[in-house]
């Protein structure tokens, strides 16, 4: 399943996409510790596997939660992204 997670308003569209057939596969999950700001969790989905979201409180003010990996000039790799061996992860912005 692609998931998706955020929202989009005047601003733009701020969402993280997760193809959580990929997180099934994934046993240690770097994404949760690469991210500084607690963003994911971990849960089951409807299918029984063990796949990584975005963390409710946190879908609305994705753009915010994100801001300090995100800076307006040279921009790293994110490390979710960066974390991410099965490259299931992407940002829309
Ligand atoms: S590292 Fe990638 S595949 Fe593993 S849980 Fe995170 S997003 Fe899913
Ligand atoms: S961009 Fe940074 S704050 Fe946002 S989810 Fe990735 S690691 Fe976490």
């Amino acid at each position: 399943m692609i998931a998706h997670y955020g929202y989009k308003d005047a601003e733009g569209e701020f969402f993280i996409t997760i193809d959580t057939d990929r997180c099934g596969r994934c046993e240690d999950k770097p994404c949760v510790a690469a991210c500084p700001r607690g963003v994911f969790t971990v849960e089951e989905d409807p299918y029984g596997d063990t796949v990584v979201a975005v963390d409710d409180r946190r879908r609305r003010r994705l753009k915010y939660e994100c801001a300090e990996c995100k800076p307006a000039g040279d921009r790293p790799a994110l490390p979710c992204v960066r974390a991410c061996p099965w490259g299931a992860m992407t940002h829309s912005w």
